[in-house]
């Protein structure tokens, strides 16, 4: 199982979506680029909820 993040789900134009396998890691890479690319050095347990709530699942195989 692969999980999908899309900047776009929340809102902000961005083409930029990170996959990972888990919850935990999914998180991990969009902290990192929501640092990077969008000047949010921290994730707020709300923004984190927030983004959670619009993964999206992604059958690798
Ligand atoms: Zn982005």
């Amino acid at each position: 199982m692969t999980l999908k993040f899309s900047c776009a789900n929340v809102g902000v134009v961005c083409k930029k979506s990170v996959t990972a396998d888990t919850e935990e890691e999914l998180v991990a890479k969009i902290a990192a680029h929501a640092a990077e690319a969008h000047d949010v050095p921290v994730l707020t347990q709300t923004l984190v909820n927030y983004a959670k709530s619009t993964v999206e699942v992604v059958d690798a195989k």
